[in-house]
């Protein structure tokens, strides 16, 4: 999808932007795998799930090629209050060392953004996401998965691909079955929860 087309997703409410962080991302935190520090919300949408984690403690920066997505953000986390501290910017996930330097987070999250991705672009966006992390930094990935019958919504993602494409940079700590909250027909999309560490 065009960068321009993501932009027009915006205009009425996509199916994804449910208005509440996702389930699987509020239970990383409370179970303690996500903690407090530096961390990145790789196309971060309209910011639900960067907001909690600014609420849990975390230093937060949300990056989406979206701007009318980047404006919603800003506003709900003014709205949040002066304690949630997050900066949201426009800017490309493929291209994330023109933003942030080597090491620059502790933590990486991503809603929906790499079963958005096209093939190619995949193994790019892993070798960003590795540069900007800290050694031993974690990443968190939902997407969608190949048991999730139909062929509305995004491409399937397979376990195999997940695998093939983050562990020659990360160690794997689990692939989990999972779902999405969405709005879409049905409001829990099977999902695939990855769990890895920056080699
Ligand atoms: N994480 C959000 C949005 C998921 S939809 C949520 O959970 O609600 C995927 C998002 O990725 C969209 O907001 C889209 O604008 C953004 N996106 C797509 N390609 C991108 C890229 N190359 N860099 C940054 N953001 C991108």
């Amino acid at each position: 999808m065009l960068y321009r087309d993501w932009d027009e997703a915006y205009l009425t409410r996509p199916p994804w932007d449910v208005g509440v962080p996702q389930p699987a991302f509020v239970a990383l935190v409370k179970d303690g795998e996500i903690r407090p520090g530096r961390a990145l919300d790789a196309g971060c949408g309209t910011g639900e799930n960067a907001i909690m984690l600014a609420r849990s403690g975390c230093t937060v920066a949300g990056i989406d090629v979206s701007p009318r997505a980047i404006g919603e953000a800003v506003t709900k986390a003014k709205a949040a209050g002066p304690h949630v501290h997050i900066d949201f910017m426009v800017g490309n996930a493929l291209e994330l060392d023109r933003y942030f330097g080597p090491g620059s987070f502790d933590t990486a999250i991503d809603s929906g953004l790499f079963h958005a991705l096209a093939d190619e672009e995949r193994p790019v966006y892993a070798r960003q996401v590795h540069r900007v992390l800290r050694p031993g930094g974690g990443y968190f990935m939902l997407c969608f998965s190949d048991q999730q019958p139909g062929e509305w919504g995004p491409r399937r993602v397979s376990r195999g691909e997940i695998e093939r494409t983050f562990a020659p940079l990360f160690r794997i700590n689990y692939i989990r079955d999972s779902h999405f909250l969405s709005n879409t027909r049905d409001r829990h999309p099977k999902a695939y929860l990855l769990s890895a560490a920056r080699a």
